[in-house]
């Protein structure tokens, strides 16, 4: 193995045993979605630009993934209900075609609208919904990201990211949230 790869999946190892869960593999990939966490296979995957980065952003890079690997079960789950959703959406129509009268108005045109329709409106609804749960994952995956980098490091990490365009508004500022919050309550208790 690479020895950057090597590097990168010994801080997973080391974080995952920090957040109490088995090691994700570690994949190097050539896509530019990188770095992401697959649900699917248990993996982080890593491109070399994602390798490149200075330590404590790589460190901090893959903490944050590792925190999306603690919450795979709550991803699967939304995967399940995603692919049922979509079938259901499928079914209804099929069911239509074979019980509706046999011709064409209502064998091809009404469940044809009515998919349309239903398609349209689960979309506009479930959309906000799946942007709404995608930012709390992200926030919740820094969060872990800083239960084992340090909350400040962390930010220090999160600005860096920012500049480059990898990190967006919301997850900084939340992790701004973050160590302001600690940080008013280190003053307190001091
Ligand atoms: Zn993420």
């Amino acid at each position: 193995m690479d020895a950057a790869l090597l590097h990168a999946s010994h801080l997973v190892a080391r974080h995952a045993a920090a957040l109490g869960i088995a090691p994700p593999a570690v994949r190097l990939v050539t896509a530019s979605r990188s770095p992401c966490y697959e649900a699917l296979f248990n993996r982080i995957e890593l491109n070399e630009r994602t390798l490149a980065l200075p330590e404590p952003l790589l460190s901090l890079v893959l903490a944050h993934e590792v925190g999306h690997a603690t919450q795979r079960l709550a991803l699967l789950a939304d995967l399940v209900l995603t692919m049922l959703a979509v079938a259901l959406l499928i079914a209804v129509p099929c069911v239509a075609f074979v019980f509706l009268p046999d011709d064409d108005l209502w064998r091809v045109s009404i469940p044809g609208a009515g998919f349309a329709m239903l398609a349209a409106v689960s979309w506009t609804a479930w959309r906000p919904h799946a942007a709404k749960r995608a930012i709390a994952m992200e926030i919740d995956a820094d969060a872990k990201a800083a239960q084992v980098c340090g909350a400040q490091p962390a930010l220090l990490a999160l600005e860096a990211l920012a500049m480059q365009g990898i990190v967006d508004a919301v997850r900084l500022e939340a992790m701004r949230g973050r160590v302001h919050g600690h940080a008013s309550a280190s003053v307190k208790n001091a």
